[in-house]
């Protein structure tokens, strides 16, 4: 099979050549990262023929925030985003609110404010990063398969038009997402199975415009207020939030998966029924009617969503994987992409160019291992934090939440902790206070591997 003018090593480049498969929040970060580190000669593979954003606002927490700064592509994404003075937590049925809590300590506790905006946004600003580099390149409409691990990673790339090649690397990097190629060769490599999970839970995901909404005082006051607000009821919710400098409502939900049920497992989006999505809700209250209403025909995104169960490593050789591919979330902690954004900063400082400058396959499987520790059990911690914050919030009438709702009660008046637990002060510090480059340098001097960036 060709080769083509990816292998540059073969034709005398001696620089360390960097492969990473998929160009989502994980992918475009980790390139990104090993730039700023130093590396020169970094390859992006991406399936799709453009980054296709969706349409749809993300949390930016400040773990994330504080990584984008330091990568220098913050600064754009925070001029458009909004930072959210507090969150809300409400009964759906009822509008009735359980709990309140304000967020303006995080930008003095964690040296960035709580944001929220639009993923293009987010994913743009990186992106446009990564094209000032000469050392990024990009290779769109392009899918990888056949990875081979030995001596050094290998793997085919099948442009959508022209002929498949093979290209050779020092190291890999799979970021290519739930559905992850490289997981599946990997695994199959070291003889093991992670079948991807259903949930049983599915995802609308909308936007409204300010002028949609702008009629109703109800919902023009949501908009305009700085706050998250997550609408709960059993087995499901709705999260939302102003996002583009407030000329759009950013909705999100959590409900059992009924439309996807049937979908084979190829299936993650698609679009959803504004009737079925009405009856969903149909308990919650009329202003969540109202506003639900306003979607028009036709414009319901549904997303599947799953995981899968932990594995038992994220690297081989010389290869290692990246946000979705190893740490799949439900989103109900909002760090998905803040832990994969946290897997490139890791990388960026464990793959040091003059940490691996041998480029000995053992020096770089070193590095991934370091990256691994740093990275494994946290990723994990919170990926089962946000599925027992679904449970928690999803609760129907019975014992556990009365339990919980005397939690929000004393909430309401003054003490104890959030039930929500990505607005709990406990569960902020273990997340927002964790700087993982700082602890990854610690974790190479610990390993004796000592070569300062
Ligand atoms: C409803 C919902 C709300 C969320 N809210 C938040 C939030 O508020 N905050 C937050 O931090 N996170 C949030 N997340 C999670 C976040 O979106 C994901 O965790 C994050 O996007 C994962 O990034 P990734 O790069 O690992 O994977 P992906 O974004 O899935 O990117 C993988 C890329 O790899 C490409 N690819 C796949 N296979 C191949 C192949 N064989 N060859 C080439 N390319 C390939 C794909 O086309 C894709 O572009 C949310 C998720 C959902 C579903």
């Amino acid at each position: 099979m060709a080769t083509n003018g990816v292998n540059r090593a073969m034709n005398g480049d001696t620089s360390i050549k960097i492969c990473i498969v998929g160009a989502g929040m994980g992918g475009l970060a980790t390139a990104l990262a090993l730039a700023k580190a130093g590396h020169t000669d970094i390859a992006v593979f991406e399936m799709a023929s453009n980054l296709g954003f969706v349409g749809a606002g993300i949390q930016l927490a400040p773990n994330m925030a504080r990584i984008l700064d330091r990568l220098g592509v913050w600064k754009q994404i925070a001029d458009e985003a909004v930072q959210c003075a507090d969150t809300s937590i409400v009964e759906g049925s009822t509008n009735k609110e359980l709990g309140h809590v304000n967020l303006d300590y995080v930008q003095k506790a964690y040296g960035y404010p709580h944001m929220v905006g639009h993923r293009a946004s987010l994913a743009g600003s990186m992106y446009h990063g990564c094209k000032k580099d000469k050392a990024i390149t990009f290779f769109f409409s392009s899918s990888i398969s056949g990875v081979t691990f030995s001596p050094k990673p290998s793997f085919t790339v099948t442009p959508r038009e022209g002929k498949p090649y093979r290209v050779d690397c020092d190291i890999l990097l799979g970021a290519d997402g739930v559905k992850s190629n490289t997981r599946v060769a990997m695994l199959k490599e070291l003889g093991e199975t992670a079948d991807v999970q259903d949930t049983g839970q599915a995802a609308y995901r909308i936007m409204l415009t300010r002028d949609q909404m702008k009629h109703d005082p109800e919902l023009l006051a949501l908009i305009e207020a700085d706050t998250v607000t997550r609408w709960i009821g059993e087995k499901r919710h709705i999260i939302a939030y102003p996002i583009s400098n407030k000329t759009i409502y950013n909705i999100s939900t959590a409900q059992p998966d009924t439309n996807f049920a049937e979908a084979t497992n190829a299936t993650y989006t698609t679009k959803g029924s504004k009737t079925q999505m009405m009856q969903v809700y149909g308990d919650y209250c009329p202003m969540i009617h109202r506003m639900l209403d306003l979607v028009p025909d036709g414009e319901v995104c549904e997303w599947k969503l799953r995981v899968h169960a932990p594995l038992s490593t994220w690297v081989h050789g010389s290869m290692a994987l990246v946000g979705d591919a190893c740490h799949p979330t439900l989103p109900h902690l909002a760090q998905g992409a803040a832990q994969a954004i946290e897997d490139a900063a890791v990388l960026g400082v464990v793959l040091a160019p003059n940490r691996i400058a041998d480029r000995k396959p053992e020096t770089i499987n070193k590095a991934l291992k370091i990256y691994e520790k740093v990275r494994k059990e946290r990723a994990e911690t919170l990926v089962e934090l946000a599925a027992e914050n679904g449970r928690n919030m999803h609760l129907g009438e019975g014992k556990a939440k009365e339990e919980r709702d005397k939690v929000f009660a004393a909430l309401k008046s003054g003490k104890g902790p959030v039930p929500d637990k990505w607005a709990d002060a406990d569960v902020q510090r273990m997340i927002y206070g964790f700087d993982c480059m700082a602890e990854a340098e610690k974790a190479c001097m610990e390993e004796g591997f000592l070569a300062k960036l």
